[in-house]
């Protein structure tokens, strides 16, 4: 059986807990490797790495910490075909989207290629009779990314590829899930910097576990910072716990991302992108569009039928499969889970148009696949509605009035995505002002904003005040020193003994 190693001080190191979390292959159903759960000492042992290194990291100018950031994008291109199909392998998705995947987590480290220009302080001068003032942004020091199953290249990317370009050394707790492509481009990292002539160990450290290995980190007193994301309620442990030992902390959580629907929309295209963005990658994706609401009777029916007729065409299989649209979910407890809610629904009264519970793919019936699933007539006060399933289940809630489908996604506890579908720009515009969600899509299924923006949440999607990545990571990973300075010359001046102001 291959054993998944951790990652620490620039070299591979078995685990010695005795503790492992099994790796599906997710088409098949096998159990394919290993990975060790980490104790507090072994996580120690990476936070002491990261903490011997971070000071010469730091002192290395941004213009060749950035330097770092282009040969690491360089490596991850070279390999994009092996690396996206090693994640399909542990993750289940097709690997066309593993790619994309990969390259959303590129676009960040294309980012924090300009990190020299994204670190200027600001200066002023002459805030006072010979005074200048300037401010800097310092790294923390060792800062903590804990990351979900579902972006297995993406999300690890969005936070270190920032806390490490401003200085800091990083420790990654991965998903167990899929825990191997992390460790491959904490390795790339390594290489990225030996090209360089730089020894880059310690600085980039893969910490493999469970909620031992999660409390090992939010407990260390030599880490600064946790960036996290994952379900909600993990997310908002993992801030109360973090900040109440000192830590500066964002935690993302979970998601139920409504699409709405208005009679004017091209209903052809609309419908399209939701069925995309709702069966993509299973629907594991927390910006995923798992609830439709059409507005309107005559509305809500042609999208009905017309969501059926592209479910029709769409190909489940397996993850190297190039004509599949999407593959097996990542687990067989997860597959159950999602079964589960699709039972509940069922018996909430929910109408159950199309059941996904039966497909089986000839050849893989023990791999985790459900097929296309659609809900018509489901309710606000149904639990299926309230909660995040995370699988390839699209419910359809109808609206009577635009205002009614605005209240929808903004009651609900989570507050992550949004998108409206229409031609109407001043409806549109309404809506982006008015929603209760952090993301909002207009004409676009998934708003996940380019690196350069930000990524985040509102309600229990996120918890914490910084965003991920573009400047909101930059200052997240970062604080600012502020300097007053003078250069008095002649006499000296008495001593004062009211609080200086500026004359
Ligand atoms: P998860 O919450 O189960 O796991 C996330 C991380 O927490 C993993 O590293 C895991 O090992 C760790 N963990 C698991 N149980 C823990 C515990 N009891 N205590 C401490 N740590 C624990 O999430 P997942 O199933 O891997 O990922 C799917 C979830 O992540 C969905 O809810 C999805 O919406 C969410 N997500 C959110 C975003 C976002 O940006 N808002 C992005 C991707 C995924």
């Amino acid at each position: 059986m291959r054993e998944i190693t951790h990652f620490i001080d620039g070299v591979p190191v078995a685990g010695t807990s005795g503790r492992h979390g099994e790796v599906f292959n997710p088409n098949t159903g096998e159990v394919q490797a290993r990975v060790a759960l980490a104790t507090p000492a072994e996580l120690d042992a990476a936070v002491q790495a990261a903490l011997r290194a971070q000071p010469a990291w730091a002192a290395v100018n941004p213009q060749r910490r950035a330097r770092v950031m282009f040969e690491f994008k360089r490596l991850v291109e070279a390999r994009m075909q092996e690396l996206a199909e090693l994640l399909s392998s542990e993750h289940g998705k097709v690997v066309a989207d593993s790619k994309g995947d990969i390259q959303r987590g590129l676009e960040v480290i294309e980012f924090a290629c300009g990190i020299p220009h994204a670190l200027k302080g600001e200066y002023t001068e002459g805030a006072g009779p010979g005074i200048d003032v300037y401010s800097m942004r310092q790294p923390l020091g060792v800062a903590a990314g804990i990351t979900p199953f579902n972006f297995p290249g993406m999300i690890p990317m969005w936070m270190f590829g920032i806390a490490i370009a401003v200085g800091n050394t990083f420790i990654l707790k991965p998903s167990e899930k899929d825990p191997t492509l992390p460790v491959r481009l904490a390795e790339l990292f390594m290489e990225a910097g030996a090209a360089l002539g730089m020894d880059l160990k310690g600085v980039l450290n893969v910490v493999h576990g469970d909620k031992v290995s999660v409390d090992a980190i939010l407990t260390h007193p030599d880490i600064a910072a946790v960036s996290f994301v994952g379900s909600s309620d993990i997310a908002s442990y993992v801030y109360s716990t973090g900040t109440a030992h000192g830590k500066r902390v964002q935690a993302m959580g979970g998601a139920k991302n409504h699409g709405i629907i208005l009679p004017d929309a091209d209903l052809d295209q609309a419908v399209k992108d939701i069925i995309g963005a709702a069966y993509g990658s299973a629907g594991e994706r927390c910006m995923a569009l798992p609830v439709v609401v059409p507005v309107g009777a005559k509305t809500a029916q042609a999208v009905r039928e017309k969501v059926l007729a592209e479910m029709e065409t769409l190909k489940v299989g397996i993850s190297s499969d190039t004509s599949a649209q999407y593959g097996p979910v990542v687990t067989a407890a997860h597959r159950q889970r999602v079964a589960d809610y699709i039972q509940m629904g069922v018996d909430e009264g929910a109408e159950l148009v199309a059941d996904g519970r039966g497909f089986s793919l000839q050849g893989y019936e023990q791999g985790f696949f459900i097929g296309p699933t659609l809900f018509d007539q489901v309710k606000p006060t149904m639990r299926t509605y309230q909660e995040e399933i995370f699988g390839p289940v699209l419910q359809i809630v109808r609206a009577e009035t635009f205002e009614e489908a605005v209240e929808l996604p903004s009651r609900h506890q989570y507050g992550n995505g949004v998108a409206i579908f229409t031609r109407n720009g001043r409806a549109a515009r309404e809506f982006a002002a008015s929603v209760n969600v952090g993301m909002v899509g207009i004409n676009v299924p998934i708003p996940v904003p380019v690196a350069y923006h930000t990524f985040g949440g509102w309600k229990r999607s996120a918890f914490g005040d910084a965003n991920q990545h573009g400047m909101e990571g930059v200052k997240f990973y970062t604080k600012v020193k502020t300097v007053t300075a003078r250069w008095p010359e002649g006499a000296s001046e008495d001593s004062a003994f009211v609080i200086p102001t500026m004359r």
